[in-house]
């Protein structure tokens, strides 16, 4: 089979690496190879980045007022509109992500950047009311210099779009690094930022593998704000390269989010909830509702109807639209998945369904949707992110006992709540310590819906009305009023 060929985009140019260096990205429903990237090593980081700052400094980028810059973004929203099939279609081949998961996202894309465009011209500073009457004082955001976003293979485009949108409206530039699984997509929306008329340097993409490619770029000097979506350990890299030059940092990372079903919840309802919280993408997702507390009263018929639902689910060619669950992205994702299984049953977990790869399905990365049965929350499948279709479900009496599991984990992400009591709904929404909270559904987002975590879910939150403050500087600027002669200048004014 032919290659597919990419280059990557720098300075509005499409480049291969330096080096000349590729690598090969392989579809996770066939395990083949089917395309070859640029591999970026430093001296092509440094030449996205130098370029990256050049825009920054340029009149063509800096002289545009902030409506100009909300056109721009409006337009490459309409233009991702105008290709979301193809872009779709692309995302499932690269990462494995079922077709009617990418269209549902990339129909939404559109409009990340046209709510992000309005809020471009919106960014005021403000006036002090001074207890100096001599002097005056305002505040305004500015912003930031080059961005590095560094994005993981799970929802590329959405996780891009989060950042790229905010980034820009407040005028830095930027330059991506996608993961070497999942590059594809971004390097065709760079070329739809280019149409849409952001000028050359403004957007850059560099690709190539996290330890060489994505180092050099978070640890280099002209960075000033870190986006990461990624899992814990490679942050913690992120967090010592960003100690170099004191870059800004968001962190959006993993999750083992508590899916809370009370007896008297909707049960079609909470099912439905439950199977899209773990088994949609595969269980690929930050906000996987990846840990079941289901009430006494309901265990037994809950836990047997869910076994049921999720042995029904089709696994099958992410490219095919019936299909309901895909491959895990990549090998080594399998390899986590199957690993984190092995521990649960040797630690007493009780495997209810699944726990192993699908017959008849080729090489692809399929696994089964997966359900344990688990007796204490302290277990290591209660406590550590599978990513992947791993579900572990735990029983409880009343609402403390509840509240007392959810908050019992080291992350902070999602939570989900499913009753009928709207006390009860309201009381753990303010109790459960996490980020996101829903209630009566699960998974939905909103380009106007802050996302991000507590605790070890990271910092910094993405979307929402304060998206785009996130990537300024606040300056305070002071004016003297007076008409007489600096005062002493031992004294602090
Ligand atoms: P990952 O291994 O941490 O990788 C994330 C990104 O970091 C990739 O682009 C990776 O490149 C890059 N990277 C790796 N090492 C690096 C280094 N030393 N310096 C700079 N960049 C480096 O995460 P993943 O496995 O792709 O994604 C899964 C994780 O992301 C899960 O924990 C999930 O919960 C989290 N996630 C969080 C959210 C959220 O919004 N909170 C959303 C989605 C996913 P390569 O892939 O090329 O190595």
């Amino acid at each position: 089979m032919t290659l597919a060929r990419f280059q990557m985009c720098i300075g509005g140019e499409w480049v291969d690496a330096l080096s000349g260096k590729t690598f090969e990205s392989l579809n996770p429903a066939t395990a083949q190879a089917w395309a070859e990237l640029p591999d970026a090593d430093e001296a092509d980081v440094e030449r996205a980045v130098q370029v990256a700052q050049q825009a920054f400094d340029s009149p063509a980028w800096r002289g545009l007022t902030a409506t100009a810059r909300g056109k721009l973004l409006r337009r490459l929203g309409d233009l991702i509109a105008e290709n979301k099939e193809h872009l779709a279609q692309l995302e499932s081949r690269d990462n494995g992500k079922l077709i009617r998961e990418t269209r549902g996202q990339v129909s939404y894309l559109p409009e990340f950047f046209h709510y992000t465009a309005g809020l471009a011209d919106k960014l005021e500073g403000g006036t002090l009311p001074l207890d100096k009457p001599d002097l005056f004082a305002y505040t305004v955001h500015e912003a930031m210099g080059v961005v590095a976003a560094i994005i993981p293979w799970n929802s590329p485009l959405y996780l891009t779009a989060i950042k790229l949108a905010p980034a820009l409206a407040a005028g830095n530039t930027i330059v991506i690094k996608p993961s070497e699984h999942a590059s594809a997509t971004i390097l065709e929306l760079a070329r739809l930022a280019l149409e849409a008329g952001i000028p050359p340097g403004v957007v850059n993409v560099v690709t190539g593998y996290g330890p060489s490619t994505g180092a050099a770029l978070t640890r280099h000097p002209l960075i000033r704000k870190i986006a990461f979506t990624g899992g814990a350990a490679t942050a913690r890299h992120v967090v010592r390269s960003s100690a170099e030059n004191f870059a800004k940092l968001s962190l959006e990372l993993g999750g083992k989010s508590p899916n809370i079903i009370f007896a008297d919840a909707d049960l079609d309802s909470a099912i439905n909830g439950a199977i899209a919280g773990i088994y949609a993408a595969s269980g690929q997702s930050c906000v996987s509702g990846s840990r079941l507390l289901v009430q006494d009263e309901i265990y037994d018929e809950f836990v047997s109807r869910l076994v049921e639902r999720a042995q029904r689910i089709r696994i099958g060619n992410p490219q095919e639209d019936n299909s309901e669950m895909g491959p895990m992205a990549t090998a080594q994702q399998l390899a986590v998945v199957e690993g984190l299984v092995a521990d649960a049953i040797a630690e007493g977990a009780r495997l209810r369904t699944g726990g192993k790869r699908p017959a008849n399905l080729g090489e692809g990365w399929f696994y089964e949707p997966t359900l344990f049965e688990c007796d204490r929350n302290s277990m290591k499948i209660m406590q550590e992110e599978v990513f992947g279709p791993v579900a572990s479900v735990i029983r409880f009496k009343d609402e403390a006992e509840a509240l007392a599991i959810a908050n019992d984990s080291q992350f902070g992400l999602a939570a989900g709540i499913w009753t009928r009591d709207l006390g009860r709904a309201h009381r753990l929404a303010r109790d459960v310590r996490s980020g996101i909270i829903w209630v009566n559904t699960y998974r939905a987002v909103s380009a106007m819906a802050p996302i991000g975590g507590f605790k070890n879910s990271g910092y910094g939150r993405e979307s929402g009305i304060d998206s785009v403050l996130a990537y300024t500087e606040l300056k305070t600027v002071w004016i003297n009023l007076s008409q007489a002669p600096m005062p002493d200048p031992f004294v602090m004014r």
